[in-house]
């Protein structure tokens, strides 16, 4: 009897032990909501509220998945999954509109551990676009999927698909007409560019996105996107460009990126910030604020990224405004910010 009684207190004391280090190993999260000129003045206490509960709900909901020794990339997924059912943000439903008055939706999703990926653009019958990026890397032999292949590939998943009208929203619909008439007035390719900088950020952003490290040690990242207001010929941004839009490798850093998908293309935006971190050891927050806030300021590009290091470290820099954001480290509450401050 005693010697069950010992066997078993030593194999409690064991146990705590086991799960006091499981429970120590850090564990963090980062999503973003889009980055624009975000005008406090445009937003009503309520609509403010309203925003930042979202954002607060998908970090949380992303949180909860690492604190029971989730996967980072289902924490990351499953924060994605709040905001594109969410109609506030410019992916899933409430997508910005084509010139054509549809919905075309990229995604993309990088695994840290494995330097796997997984891609979907201009899919336009996919609830969740980034569950569909998730299927390519795991179930297909390839990384990225576009337009009516990528469908067929979801089908063959079991993933049905869904009426383009279901992303519609009233919001964007108007965002659309604006830009159509800002941009009629355009006459080359400069004048164009600059109708488009001007539109109301409200009506062309909201990318979304997530980065998260978990209990592992395993960092990743995944964005998703209705891409921009008024877009034509097929185009797609960076959010389904692996290096562009999303990269993560494990001990290096994950990081998802909103703005101007043109310039996170050419500037390589998630592959430089981490190339900086791994062969200048620089900081996350070194690396992150001199591509957005030098390299892609001298360029003309705007938009903001958030990343996360091996040791749960974030950066959130932003040359917009505004970016929606939330960010939540193991045994801390959330924060949820939109401004520069608050
Ligand atoms: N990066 C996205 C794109 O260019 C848009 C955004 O983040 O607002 O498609």
């Amino acid at each position: 009897m005693k010697t069950i009684s010992l066997a078993f207190a030593v194999s409690m004391t064991l146990f705590s032990g086991l799960s006091f280090a499981n429970s120590d190993k850090p564990f963090a999260i980062a999503i973003h909501g889009g980055a624009g000129t975000i005008k406090q003045s445009s937003f009503t206490p309520e609509q403010e509220k309203a925003y930042r509960a979202k954002l607060k709900e998908a970090v949380d909901a992303g949180y909860v998945v690492l604190e029971k020794g989730g996967s980072s990339l289902k924490a990351v997924t499953t924060a994605i999954n709040v905001l594109e059912n969410s109609p506030y943000f410019n992916a899933g439903i409430g997508a910005v509109y084509t010139h054509n008055e549809e919905h075309e939706m990229d995604a993309s999703i990088m695994d840290g551990n494995t330097m796997n990926a997984g891609a979907v653009a201009g899919v336009k019958h996919i609830k969740n676009p980034i569950d569909l990026a998730r299927l390519v890397m795991d179930e297909s032999v390839h990384v990225m999927l576009y337009g009516q292949g990528a469908e067929e590939f979801a089908l063959t998943q079991g993933v049905p698909l869904v009426a383009n009208e279901t992303f519609n929203t009233q919001k964007r619909y108007e965002g659309l007409q604006r830009a159509k008439a800002k941009m009629a007035e355009a006459k080359s390719s400069a004048d164009y560019q600059a109708a488009h900088q001007q539109l109301d950020t409200e009506y062309k952003v909201g990318t979304v996105g997530a980065v998260a490290l978990d209990k592992q040690g395993n960092i990743s990242a995944g964005t998703s996107t209705g891409g921009m207001t008024n877009k034509r010929y097929g185009r797609i941004g960076d959010a389904p460009v692996i290096g562009a839009g999303t990269y993560a490798e494990n001990g290096v850093c994950a990081v998802s990126a909103t703005g101007h998908g043109e310039y996170f293309i050419r500037y390589q935006v998630a592959g430089d910030i981490c190339a900086k971190v791994k062969y200048q050891q620089k900081s996350i927050i070194q690396a992150a604020d001199e591509v957005i806030n030098q390299r892609l300021i001298t360029a003309g590009g705007t938009g903001g990224v958030i990343a996360i290091d091996h040791r749960g470290n974030i950066a959130t820099p932003f040359n917009t405004e505004g970016m929606y954001r939330a960010t939540r480290k193991s045994g801390e509450p959330a924060q949820v910010m939109i401004w520069r401050d608050k």
